[in-house]
């Protein structure tokens, strides 16, 4: 199977799901052309995923095309931004068509499910590497940036954390337990929380996807906005599974370990106080945005060096 028949049969297919109606030029020309509302700034970002790097080798295809835009379209929803569509630059080091399949079939599940459409992309011969860049739009001016957080600010973070992170001991697990298949599938099938992303324009003065980890995380909106603050340990949203598999270990998975995908955001009180209640049970405050640079966790500072670093490719 050549690139072009390989492309045509797996790929094409997804270019006509759900979140397509922006893509004017799809997957078949040089280019992919997008129609940008007046009106809209379009937002966007590209993350790569490496095997062995990123993802266990031999993972599961329909994982991985999941995990892949999952973990691009969060950046989105960090923005508060809409989803459009998507390009996938996928490097393979065989043909192997029942792989394809599987990838083919996860990556439509996962595009359905975020609203996002394929618009193109490029396919090569090397070590599994998959690139996925995303558009969204958002109303001119009103994308959530990192740092807008003021003192005075509450910090809130949506579902629970640590879990993901916890899944990391489980991969292997032959068959896990409830607790363990639970946290399991929060690693291999993120939620990117992209409506509650939209949710937040207009209500946050900041806001980051969790993905290396809450400490680190919240620590890019502390840098960003020039600000300090202060969260405690009893207020980090914790799941019963994780609190059954790890006792009383679990915080420290919710604060250091990445991959969960949840939304950490700033929301100034007044308005955290009006917001629908609806949006109120999706998150949980879990401290307040000072003036002192610095993070304190029940009122110890948070070395920047250690705790607050999360992963990084480069600092080993
Ligand atoms: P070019 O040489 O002009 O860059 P390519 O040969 O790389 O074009 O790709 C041909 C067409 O197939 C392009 O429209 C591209 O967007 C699309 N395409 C290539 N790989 C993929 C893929 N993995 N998923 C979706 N579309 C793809
Ligand atoms: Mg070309």
């Amino acid at each position: 199977m050549g690139e072009f028949e390989l492309i045509r049969q797996y790929f094409m297919p997804l270019a006509r799901l759900h979140g397509s109606h922006c893509v004017v030029v799809g997957p078949g020309d040089d280019c992919a052309v997008q129609r940008v509302p007046s009106g809209s700034d379009l937002v966007f970002s590209i993350d790569t995923l490496v095997e062995g790097v990123h993802f266990p080798l031999n993972y599961r295809p329909d994982y991985l095309a999941w995990r892949a835009l999952a973990v691009a379209a969060s950046d989105l929803a960090a923005m508060g931004a809409d989803p459009s569509c998507f390009t996938l630059a996928l490097t393979l080091p065989e043909v192997n068509e029942s792989w394809l399949r599987d990838f083919a079939r996860g990556l439509g599940n996962a595009a359905e499910s975020f609203g996002l459409g394929l618009a193109g992309g490029d396919t090569t011969r090397g070590p599994l590497t998959l690139s996925v860049q995303v558009h969204g739009l958002v109303e001119q001016g009103s994308a959530i940036c990192r740092s807008g957080a003021m003192p005075g600010d509450l910090i809130v973070v949506s579902g629970a954390l640590g879990d993901a992170g916890a899944a990391l001991e489980y991969l292997d697990a032959q068959p896990p337990t409830a607790d363990e298949q639970f946290v399991l599938e929060q690693y291999h099938q993120p939620q990117p929380r992209l409506k509650l992303g939209v949710a937040l324009r207009h209500l946050a003065t900041a806001a980051i996807d969790v993905s290396d980890g809450l400490l680190a995380d919240l620590n890019h909106i502390l840098e960003a906005s020039s600000v300090g603050a202060s969260i405690e340990r009893t207020r980090i949203p914790i799941s019963p599974a994780l609190t059954r598999l790890k006792g009383s270990a679990a915080t420290e998975y919710a604060l250091h370990a990445g991959d969960d995908y949840e939304l950490c955001a700033t929301i100034p009180e007044a308005s955290w106080e009006n917001a629908p209640q609806l949006l109120k049970q999706q998150f949980t405050v879990i401290g307040v945005i000072e003036p002192t640079p610095g993070l304190r966790l029940d009122g110890t500072a948070v070395m920047s060096e250690s705790a607050a670093v999360g992963f990084d490719h480069f600092r080993r």
